[in-house]
């Protein structure tokens, strides 16, 4: 009998709250860069007698991300204790929902194989708080030589909202594009900046293997799942599962046993290792905190946060797709962001061609930004002027070289189209006919010497007439095409000068 193996996937996703301050205390968020220790206060250092007071934000904030994913909001929830201890989490327990989330039952759609919209099912969403960061180190200055680690509690008490998936992920692929198009929501919706490198958006996977017959597709048997953690980047994500899957299948192949685990990513040497055997629930001894009382959700709450949603970005990209004719891949890239998406759209709406200033959004303005490395909202030429100057070359009034130099001009001496377009000459028109002939015949007739070795063969691979073609186009300032010029270049070089 012939055996395949289908991989089952489903994600753990912590998010970051966007808040400026803790989920129980009103401690700054913005610990990166702090000096540790210096973000916190009674509450979150978990000292006796002080006591939590829910943070609206963080909630409404939760809401906006569950509304957002279709999820039902629970009339009433809970903050449960959760039991453990570890030094990052100074009260021994942290403070999560347990039985009552804040809301179940979602769905995320994403361009599963083949492209097709593949619907994965979101179990839930709850929020928690963060726990503190411990370092370790060997090779300290204060305290060299021996072995330490430290504690800073700065991110103890962060909001967190954990997005639960229901295992409906079939491939490490596919569980990257869920990623990506929850990463994409969370930062349209402002819910979170969605930086995985920074640690607001921490994924844990899952990973159990089918086996499979190969003819009927019956599954023989289950593999008990593993649950990876560590992983901050989308491609740590594929490739962790990729070698999880690998990991699974030599074991079943050898006829072995999988135990539900918790396995460490190790990015370096591109391996998971056994960290734990998977704790259960009951381990955990969940108890509602007597600090903190059920929530209701109030209408008027989640009328104000669902009247606050936003265009969704699959909406958004769809709406590219079909009212400016975009490919796939434009219409995706573009409504990444918000701000880009509506960057591009201002342009549009201010009388550029959609194909073009696509063109123009994808290539020039993305390239600005990537050498100035900065962020859309901090490029200096408003959608505006570069939607009049995408309409000139859309009208023909300016050749794109000239478009291109205009927009470098606006960018370098940040002046206004009408400036730039003044100092370049204007937009003219692209040369054509008896001028550009005139052009040439000027630049021709001042290099006589060059002209004469074209005309005795000396012209070295073309490069002298390639010269010429240049010298045309500085004359003409961009407002010629090179294709042209040359054409016209051969045309002419067969009269005698
Ligand atoms: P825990 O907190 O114990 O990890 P949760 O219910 O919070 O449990 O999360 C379980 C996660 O594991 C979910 O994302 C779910 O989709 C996934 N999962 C459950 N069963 C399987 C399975 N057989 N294979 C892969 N993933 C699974
Ligand atoms: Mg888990
Ligand atoms: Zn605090």
């Amino acid at each position: 009998m012939k055996y395949s193996y289908q991989p089952v996937i489903g994600l753990e996703i912590h998010v970051q709250l966007a808040t400026a301050t803790k989920i129980f205390c009103s401690c700054s968020t913005d610990y990166i860069g702090a000096e540790p220790n210096t973000n916190v206060c009674p509450v979150c250092l978990g000292l006796p007698g002080a006591l939590p007071v829910l943070n609206g934000k963080a909630v409404e904030l939760g809401i906006k991300a569950a509304m957002a994913l279709s999820c039902t909001i629970r009339d009433k929830t809970v903050f449960h204790r959760k039991n453990y201890f570890y030094p990052d989490l100074p009260k021994a327990y942290q403070i999560s929902q347990y039985d009552l989330p804040l809301a179940e039952g979602g769905e995320l759609f994403i361009a599963g194989e083949g492209g097709a919209l593949k619907r994965i099912r979101i179990t839930r969403l709850h929020l928690e708080e963060d726990a503190g960061k411990l370092v370790h180190s060997a090779a300290d200055g204060r305290l060299e030589g021996s072995e330490c680690s430290y504690v800073d509690y700065n991110r103890g008490g962060v909001p967190l909202a954990e997005i639960v998936s229901e295992p409906d992920l079939r491939s490490p692929r596919e569980a990257r594009e869920y990623v990506t198009s929850l990463r994409r929501l969370v930062r349209y919706l402002d819910v979170s900046d969605g930086d995985m490198e920074r640690g607001s958006m921490r994924v844990d996977a899952n990973i159990s293997l089918q086996k499979k017959d190969a003819a009927t597709g019956e599954i023989l048997y289950w593999g008990e799942r593993s649950e990876i953690k560590n992983m901050n980047s989308l491609r740590a994500i594929e490739r962790a599962l990729e070698y999880e899957i690998r990991r699974q299948t030599v074991v079943l192949e050898n006829g072995g046993v999988l135990e539900l685990e918790t396995r460490h990513w190790n990015d370096g040497d591109g391996v998971t290792t056994s960290m734990r055997s998977k704790e259960a629930a009951h381990d955990y001894r969940y108890f509602p905190d007597p600090d903190l009382p059920p929530i209701e959700a109030s209408p008027a709450l989640l009328e104000k946060v669902r009247t606050s949603l936003p265009e969704m970005p699959w909406a958004r990209e769809a709406r590219f797709r079909n009212e400016f004719a975009l490919p796939e891949a434009d219409a995706a890239l573009l409504s990444e962001t918000m701000p880009l998406a509506d960057y591009y759209e201002i342009c549009v709406r201010s009388g550029a061609s959609a194909a073009r200033a696509s063109n123009w959004v994808r290539t020039e303005v993305l390239r600005v930004l990537n050498e100035q490395n900065i962020a859309i909202e901090q490029f200096s030429l408003s959608p505006k002027d570069l939607g009049a100057l995408v309409r000139l070359v859309d009208d023909e009034k300016l050749s794109t070289t000239a478009a291109r130099e205009t927009f470098n001009a606006m960018i370098r001496d940040g002046v206004s189209l009408e400036k730039a377009l003044e100092a370049s000459g204007g937009a003219r028109g692209k040369l054509s006919g008896n001028a550009l002939a005139d052009t040439v015949r000027g630049v021709l007739a001042s290099n006589p010497d060059v002209v004469a070795e074209i005309f005795d063969g000396k012209d070295d691979k073309g490069k002298k007439k390639k010269f010429i073609v240049g010298l045309v186009m500085k004359e003409a300032r961009g407002q010629a095409d090179a294709a042209s010029v040359g054409e016209l270049l051969d045309t002419l070089l067969q009269e005698k000068p």
